[in-house]
């Protein structure tokens, strides 16, 4: 494999951005090396600079439930540049997008637009507290919610990938005003709240974990959260910034039938331009800046491309393709494990619709600590194996890979056949 190309952009790069990226998952550290510089995606492909193309199971790191540059949504995109890019005016695109996301997740009775999911999220612990007038909140370790100072504690997604519990910047206030929990953990969270109930502002949560790899919410650890914020007068948040549009077609909460107070969407909703949103309860939402005093803007908020890819994504999704993706994620999941057997290596895999991750642990991996048990010296190893393959999934073991709707029967054999031979390769080379 070839990446000369991708380590000279590389080197050039570190000199001008910190470890070469804007964002630190990016740089590949976790799976030794140097990243790959991409020049063009189409449907279920990438192309680096040096004219590999892969089978990208990465899609951005979720948003692309069409795949790369999708016919329509570039060509709604062309129309929408033309008649230009921003305004700082309301559009009846941001009420199209709301509507159409309010359609399929009926929870978020009113909604704002953001430009990522960070601000979805940041935006929402500040509305649960300014709302309730508590300043605590909990969170669950290797739960990422965007990079926010008081969500930086004990974070997944990059924070895990680096072996970090807080970031050097967050002040001490922040972290102690954030609780954090073993997820999926039903005694902890239920002593926490007999404790300290009254104080509690929210309860944020991924329902279905992606930030630590895939891990589900057990429906009796959800079922808890939702009763213990009703009974404690807190608001529960479910982050579904990377599970909405992915989990299912109506996110967790239509998987489970649970109805958070407020939801985060981001990811997907944007198809693959900067969107996040925040929203939920109607009589917690008009607490917002201007119909009430909890404060939120952004310049670039409801954005009319943004909204656009939004809009012409969500409108081509449809129920049933979810079960064509499920089946496929399914397929591919046992062909991994089957794969991993047939080689004797420990692997457990976990997929929810069209999020899937295999860890190299013998299981059960049910929470964070469980993740950490996994051998990630192998994992780094067969990474570059897979590549090689032509397959490219997200470079961690804390991350979660993504199906597409382009994705074909075709592409899961190859993988599968992929899989069969790295682990060939990466055992032959101990
Ligand atoms: C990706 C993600 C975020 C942060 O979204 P950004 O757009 O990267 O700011 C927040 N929460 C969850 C669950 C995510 O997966």
């Amino acid at each position: 494999m070839n990446i000369e190309k991708s380590r000279r952009a590389f080197a050039e790069a570190s000199k001008i951005m910190p470890g070469g990226v804007n964002s630190p998952v990016r740089a590949f550290k976790n799976v030794g090396g140097d990243p790959l510089f991409i020049k063009k995606g189409k449907g279920q492909y990438i192309t680096d600079i040096d004219d590999n193309t892969y089978i990208d199971y990465v899609m951005s790191w979720g948003p692309l439930i069409l795949g790369h540059a999708d016919d329509h949504v570039i060509h709604a995109l062309q129309t929408a540049a033309e008649r230009g890019t921003s305004y700082g005016a309301p559009t009846e695109l941001e009420t199209q997008l709301a509507e159409l996301v309010q359609k399929i997740v009926p929870s978020m009775e009113m909604m704002r637009m953001v430009s990522s999911g960070t601000e979805a999220t940041m935006s929402a612990i500040r509305l649960a507290r300014g709302f309730t007038h508590r300043d605590k909140i909990v969170k669950f370790i290797g739960n990422y919610h965007g990079h926010s100072d008081s969500l930086l504690v004990d974070a997944g997604s990059g924070m895990a990938t680096f072996g970090i519990n807080t970031s050097p910047g967050v002040p001490a206030e922040f972290a102690y005003d954030t609780y954090t929990v073993p997820y999926n953990d039903v005694a902890a969270i239920s002593e926490l709240f007999a404790n300290h109930g009254d104080e509690i502002a929210c309860i944020i949560v991924e329902p279905v974990a992606g930030n630590m790899g895939v891990i589900p919410g057990t429906l009796e650890f959800l079922k808890t959260l939702r009763q213990l914020t009703t009974d404690n007068g807190a608001l529960l948040i479910f982050d579904e910034v990377m599970s909405g549009f992915r989990a299912g077609y109506h996110g967790v909460q239509g998987l489970t039938g649970i109805t958070p107070d407020l939801t985060t969407l981001g990811k997907v909703i944007g198809g693959g331009l900067p969107v996040g949103s925040f929203g939920g309860r109607q009589d917690i939402m008009e607490q917002i800046t201007p119909s009430g005093r909890i404060y939120h803007a952004g310049t670039l908020s409801g954005n009319p491309l943004a909204m656009t890819a939004g809009i012409t994504t969500i409108d081509q999704l449809d129920p049933e393709q979810y079960v064509a993706m499920d089946r496929k994620v399914t397929r591919l999941v046992d062909g991994i494990k089957a794969m991993a057997d047939k080689h004797h290596v420990p692997v457990t895999v976990h997929h929810v619709g069209t999020m899937w991750s295999y860890f190299f642990n013998a299981g059960p991996v049910n929470n964070f600590a469980d993740v950490q048990q996994s051998d990630v010296a192998f994992f780094a190893k067969f990474y570059w194996q897979l590549l090689a393959q032509g397959i490219y999934t997200a470079p961690s073991q804390y991350e979660t890979n993504f199906l597409s709707t382009k994705h074909t029967d075709y592409d899961i054999d190859r993988t599968i056949a992929g899989f069969d031979a790295a682990f060939d390769a990466t055992l032959a080379e101990d």
